[in-house]
């Protein structure tokens, strides 16, 4: 760490595992530029304190019951997060800015500002009341960050229902995404965001900055049309774990063996599958992905976290026969070391929801991809990768065996796989550039230390 420049920052993260990683990953930097650093958090899917000691960590209740804590149903945790956690959190930043006013001597330190997601809609309001600037940072890139908010809009005018020749057609409001894209984005269930995103606008346009962890390089012309929308600051500082590794800051237990496991497995053969932390599938989705990894012959390391095939607990209810049959050429964990396991020389391809994390992870490491994404920002990250980069498969929705193992097949076997590998590579040397002396997420992040300093 830089010597401490006296100031100090609060974060304060929403409690999911999207959310946490980039804050911790923020932290971590603004830290090693001499930041002071508070993380005001639920005790709901808390970050390891532990792992953190040069960080202070303070605890809000958020109210949620053990059933509302094991919901898979987002919008609901956010509606009842917003609801249960203003009170505490005004209360926490309240005492926190009185005590630093009575500190003094050497140990006195000045607030600088709040850094918290776009998710937690009271914030604005009470940092203003409080006089703290306050800006957000999104797990999400600037091009669905600022795109998000055509979606009620085209929820009302435009594409319900759709014509089967329009599916392929491009959304002007809203590219790359296809009009196909936007019907899966627009479920029911997303409805209830129309307000949600409104007032996430509202409080966006009110902020003193948005911090992104992407880059020009990688979001392209959204950046400057990001500054012309929001009319503040916009600060995109790069894939934040090419600043510093993630796994400090995940909130499950990453299964080792599956590096000894990697180093028995021949260069570039191996798929590696995983749908997130958040993502729910079928018990049928996920018989379909299994056999088309084994059907496709190549070794295969898939990610299958508790509780995420809805009905089951885990794996229990797949038959032992089918089990040995896929132990055949694969490995079936709970939750993997990520960017350990896509740094491996034996990986070859990264069967993906399209995460923003994951998916920039894989692009660092030039992993090529294969798309599923499930919803939301990944169904754009998925359009990115697929059709502006060029550098993965998109199974366009069809979670069918046969489609899986062909995707593998065209990735790892054919020459198809070595012009997406080349792609890949090129691009992930050019995000690396956007980290050198004159680059857009090195001028940026300074831009932003200045800024924040300058508070
Ligand atoms: N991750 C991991 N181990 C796993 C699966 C995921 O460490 O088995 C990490 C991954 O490296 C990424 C994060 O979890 O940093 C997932 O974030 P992403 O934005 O891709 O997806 P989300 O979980 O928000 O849907």
């Amino acid at each position: 760490m830089e010597k401490s420049n006296g100031l100090r920052v609060i974060l304060f993260p929403l409690p999911l595992q999207g959310c946490i990683n980039p804050m911790i990953q923020l932290a971590k930097i603004l830290h090693s530029r001499g930041f002071s650093i508070t993380v005001i958090h639920t005790s709901f899917n808390a970050p390891k304190a532990s792992n953190h000691p040069l960080f202070t960590f303070l605890e809000i209740p958020d109210g949620l019951s053990e059933t509302e804590k094991r919901t898979n149903n987002t919008k609901l945790l956010l509606t009842l997060l917003n609801r249960n956690c203003e009170s505490p959190f005004r209360d926490c930043l309240t005492k926190l800015l009185q005590s630093a006013d009575s500190e003094t001597g050497e140990e006195k330190q000045r607030i600088s500002c709040l850094i918290n997601d776009s998710g937690w809609m009271f914030t604005q309001p009470i940092a203003q009341s409080l006089k703290l600037p306050r800006l957000v940072l999104s797990g999400f890139t600037v091009s669905f960050y600022r795109s998000q908010f055509v979606l009620p809009k085209l929820r009302r005018e435009v594409y319900l229902p759709l014509q089967d020749s329009e599916q392929e057609d491009l959304v002007q409001e809203f590219p790359p995404l296809r009009k196909k894209d936007i019907l899966r984005i627009l479920d029911v269930e997303t409805e209830i965001l129309d307000p949600f995103l409104d007032k996430v606008l509202k409080m966006t346009k009110a902020s003193s900055g948005l911090i992104f962890m992407s880059c020009e390089e990688l979001d392209q012309d959204s950046v400057s049309q990001a500054r012309n929308d929001f009319k503040i600051p916009i600060f995109g500082i790069g894939p934040s774990h090419s600043h510093f590794p993630a796994s400090s800051s995940s909130l499950s237990t990453p299964d080792e063996t599956c590096i000894p496991w990697l180093d028995k497995q021949a260069d570039r053969s191996v798929i590696y599958v995983s749908y997130g932390s958040i993502v729910t599938i079928s018990e049928s989705d996920l018989m379909e992905i299994a056999w088309g990894l084994r059907n496709s012959d190549q070794p295969f390391l898939l990610v299958v976290r508790v509780g995420s095939v809805r009905g089951t607990e885990w794996i229990e209810t797949i038959p032992e026969e089918i089990i040995a049959k896929l132990n055949e050429k694969g490995k079936i964990v709970k939750w993997a070391p990520q960017q350990d396991v896509l740094k491996h020389r034996a990986i070859g391809g990264f069967l993906t929801h399209n995460g923003w994390s994951s998916t920039v992870e894989s692009v660092c490491e030039a992993v090529p991809m294969i798309c599923l994404p499930f919803r939301w920002d990944q169904m754009l990250n998925a359009r990115f990768v697929s059709d502006v980069w060029m550098v993965g498969i998109n199974l366009e929705d069809r979670v069918e065996r046969n489609e899986i193992e062909r995707a593998i097949r065209r990735l790892l076997l054919e020459t198809e796989g070595e012009a997406i590998r080349e792609r890949i590579q090129l691009l992930k040397e050019k995000v690396e550039r956007s980290f050198g002396q004159n680059g857009s997420a090195y001028q940026s992040l300074q831009n932003l230390i200045d800024y924040i300093s300058s508070f």
